[in-house]
């Protein structure tokens, strides 16, 4: 596996497998990998000639009171678990190559950054949007994949990518879980093991409502009350939003219909988790 760390070098590179017809798939990630990235990997593997992996913990995604500092970071496992699943590059920019000094362009994409995590976490969309872009112009990716678990986020870079006339495809993949619902995160690392027990109360919830959902129930209403029901059995879980949206406006419904996402956010203790699913 080849590791470049160099901006220049990357964009040199890859234009050189593009000359050569090779077809680009790309795997934006922040480390402290898991199966859900490796996931991510695999497909860009067999939808790709050529997968590059980037590893960037992106300070301008973090508010100033949020983890950026105690972010779990582990290159030296890292390039191992991406070597394994037989990932061709590796591209870990530094980040005074990416934001270097006088550095002044952001990516906001209206609206859709206000909402949901953007109302907890004010900039964090526009940061997202910014080293997205920033990444697709280093590795002109021709594909490039997300979790389902970050919902809002795939909404975000879609609409980026649509507005600004980026020749990527983005591809969206399901959310990996572990046996007992809980979404794969690298924060999960965060949880002592009660929290780690109480936190599937978030995937519960999802169900539950999805539950509900195919049985008939349409009522946005009652579905929100019946996720706030079950998070006041986990009162040491402290639930921040629940939205239940069309998926492309992310826009509250009032009924839920086929395709409609309920996502929400919880904290339990200091640590900040969110989960979604599409009815
Ligand atoms: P992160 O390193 O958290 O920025 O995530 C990098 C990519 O992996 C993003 O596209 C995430 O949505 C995706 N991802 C994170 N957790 C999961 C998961 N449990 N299942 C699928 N994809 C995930």
């Amino acid at each position: 596996m080849k590791i470049i760390e160099d901006i220049i070098e990357m964009q040199r590179y890859v234009t050189q497998l593009r000359w050569e017809g090779k077809i680009i798939g790309f795997v934006p990630t922040m480390g402290a990998l898991h199966k859900g990235h490796l996931s991510l990997m695999e497909h860009a593997k067999n939808e790709s000639d050529h997968v590059v992996v980037s590893i960037f913990v992106n300070p301008a995604q973090f508010g100033p009171k949020e983890d950026y500092k105690e972010y779990p970071r582990d290159m030296e496992g890292d390039t191992e678990k991406i070597a394994y699943v037989g990932v061709d590059t590796l591209f870990t920019p530094s980040v005074s190559a990416i934001y270097p000094e006088g550095y002044r362009t952001y990516i906001e994409v209206k609206d859709l950054s206000d909402v949901m995590c953007g109302r907890a976490r004010p900039g964090h969309l526009r940061g997202v949007a910014t080293v997205v872009l920033k990444l697709f112009n280093i590795v002109k990716p021709h594909k490039a994949f997300f979790g389902q678990k970050d919902f809002q986020q795939t909404v975000i870079i879609k609409k980026m990518v649509e507005d600004l006339n980026s020749d990527v495809d983005v591809v969206v993949l399901p959310t990996v879980r572990e046996e007992d619902g809980l979404a794969m995160s690298s924060r999960n690392q965060y949880l002592g093991p009660e929290e780690r027990k109480s936190a599937t109360v978030l995937y519960r919830s999802l169900e539950e409502a999805r539950l509900l959902f195919n049985k008939g129930e349409r009522s946005a209403e009652l579905l929100r009350y019946t996720i706030i029901k079950i998070f006041k059995s986990e009162p040491s879980v402290l639930l921040e939003y629940v939205a239940i949206v069309n998926p492309k406006t992310l826009e509250e419904v009032k009924e839920a219909e086929e395709g409609t996402v309920i996502a929400l956010a919880a904290r339990i203790g200091k640590t900040r988790l969110i989960d979604n699913i599409v009815l």
